[in-house]
């Protein structure tokens, strides 16, 4: 390029809107001091050294041209560090679990990362917490967190596959698809606490504004509760009592009441953002929560749908791994490749959506990246997505396992007795009466003939007077042909490659643990993206080694 010049570290620097931009550009071999170090990173920690000597290859230039596009783009130039280099960062964060602090502290203290990011011996680190910060925030605003995810699969991609291979892998790829829980980061409240929480929050930016103490702001608003340490310590009723009980959410409600209407009398010309926000998320809450009555207000018996469950995040909600077991946060969704050992795709959606939702993000990405689904194995949970009916749409394979057909009761005729003809549109039972199906409705078997019936004692436990129903599946054809897949040897070989996706989930798991590091559901897709990044380096490190 006209009028580069090169500094005498293999810095590059590139002019993009009259800001001097670096390129990284890292010596590739190494110096004594760095053999040194790499001859301790076989056991442990072995990422530093494969990282290390393939850094130009991760960032070769068309990526580095990605990553400083971000600065083109928003015009804003004024990061005086490589972008290559702070996402090298990114990277190594997420390998070692290391917060912005200690990131920074890295830099400088420990001598696998200065080999990593060639700052040997620097006194002073090469960048700030606030760069950090900044660069993850323009990387999530661009995407770029998706590209590093779709740079590492393609590395793993040319390190199994040909040439050849790989351009016949480039049309259809088959690909596995799970989710797994994440507990969201936000402190879960009930309905007396997420107001609480909610004003104290507004008189604290009250506070700031009138420069005043929170604690005067408490008292001319009305809101004495917020003077105690917690809301409930403030109420100071006794819990056992219903009736004491049930006065807390009308003195909550009341002194919520006063304090907004106190900021709307005071400061109705400042009640922008952030106050804008916290009072959207009292109306939010009273809305979800609250009924009104002669009283006052009582707190709703049912859960509302798509209830906020935080004031912290507002985007985590109450979720279920199973009827019994519930958690609060979100799901993480991964699609897999099965024919190269790379993640292709995440997603994340608040734990109360159906899993089904997932599965659309992570086809986007897959396109994105110039592939197209051949072969999907999901779980039964994602057989209902959008992106099944367009696999088989389009010609493509799914595979999942069957619902299950058991008896009401062991001992009695369950579905897998009766005869389902999907082209006649008839179901037959064991006794031979036949009844017209719908694909997604419940058939009724007339009453007369199964109150006379010899099988009736093995078929149902109806009341008298009613006869045997069975629910016929929306996707029965589809149904049915998960069920012969699962009759075979071969076909049972196929259901068994989901496995790959749920061992990517349990390293997945492994590495990021079970609550989420970020406040909703972007950042913390982010967070997946460059997880599963790390391991699709991994894979390349084990293949490389492999070929060695
Ligand atoms: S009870 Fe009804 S559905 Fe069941 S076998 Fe007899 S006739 Fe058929």
């Amino acid at each position: 390029m006209k009028g580069d010049r090169q500094d005498p570290r293999g810095m590059i620097w590139y002019v993009l809107r009259g800001t001097m931009m670096e390129r990284w550009k890292p010596p590739v071999e190494l110096t004594k001091q760095e053999q040194m170090v790499m001859k301790r990173l076989n056991r442990v920690r072995p990422l530093f050294g494969f990282l290390r000597l393939n850094r130009h290859v991760l960032f070769d230039d068309a990526f580095q041209d990605q990553l400083e596009a971000m600065y083109r783009q928003s015009g804003a130039g004024d990061e005086p560090h490589p972008p290559a280099m702070l996402c090298m960062v990114v990277l190594l964060q997420g390998y070692v679990g290391a917060s912005d602090a200690e990131a920074v502290e890295f830099a400088i203290m420990d001598r696998r990362w200065q080999m990593v990011l060639d700052c040997h011996g620097v006194d002073d680190p090469p960048f700030s917490q606030g760069a950090l910060q900044a660069f993850r925030e323009r990387m999530v605003k661009h995407e770029m967190d998706r590209v590093l995810l779709e740079r590492t699969a393609s590395l793993v991609q040319d390190g199994v596959l040909t040439k050849g291979e790989g351009q016949s892998l480039s049309k259809a790829v088959r690909v596995a698809i799970d989710s797994r829980p994440l507990a969201g980061a936000g402190r879960v409240e009930d309905t007396l606490n997420l107001l609480g929480h909610a004003a104290r929050n507004i008189v604290r930016v009250v506070s700031k504004i009138l420069q005043r103490p929170a604690e005067e702001i408490c008292r001319r608003a009305g809101i004495r509760l917020l003077l105690a340490p917690s809301i409930k310590t403030g109420l100071d009723i006794d819990w056992n009592d219903s009736r004491q009980k049930a006065t807390a959410i009308q003195i909550v409600e009341h002194q919520v009441t006063s304090l907004v209407q106190w900021v709307e009398r005071n400061l109705d010309d400042v009640i922008e953002a952030p106050l804008r926000s916290l009072f959207d998320t009292i109306t939010a809450i009273r809305e979800q929560d609250l009924i009104a009555t002669k009283e006052g207000v009582r707190i709703r018996e049912e859960v509302a749908k798509d209830r906020r469950i935080s004031i912290e995040d507002a985007e985590m909600r109450h979720g279920r791994k199973s009827r019994s077991k519930r958690f609060d946060g979100y799901k993480e969704h991964i699609a897999v490749a099965l024919d190269f050992p790379a993640i292709l795709a995440c997603a994340v959606t608040p734990a109360n959506r159906p899993e089904e939702e997932g599965a659309a993000p992570l086809a986007k990405d897959i396109q994105q990246q110039g592939l197209s689904i051949g072969e999907l194995h999901v779980d039964r949970a994602y057989v209902t997505s959008p992106v099944v009916s367009s696999v088989l749409g389009s010609g493509g394979h799914v595979v999942a396992k069957p619902w299950g057909q058991r008896a009401a009761k062991p001992g009695l005729y369950s579905k897998a007795d009766f005869k389902i003809d999907l082209r006649a549109k008839t179901i037959t039972c064991p006794a031979g009466q036949v009844e017209r199906i719908e694909p997604g409705e419940t058939v009724h078997f007339d009453p007369e003939a199964c109150g006379g019936c010899l099988h009736r004692t093995n078929c149902t436990q109806a009341a008298a007077g009613k006869g045997r129903s069975v629910s016929v599946a929306e996707d029965e054809a589809q149904q049915k042909k998960f069920r012969a897949l699962q009759q075979t040897r071969a076909g049972r070989a196929t259901l068994r490659e989901r496995v790959a996706v749920e061992h990517a989930l349990a390293h997945v798991s492994a590495r990021k643990g079970k609550t989420a590091r970020y406040v909703g559901a972007r950042k913390n897709l982010f967070d997946l993206r460059r997880t599963a990044a790390i391991q699709n380096l991994e894979a390349v490190h084990r293949l490389y080694r492999e070929a060695a």
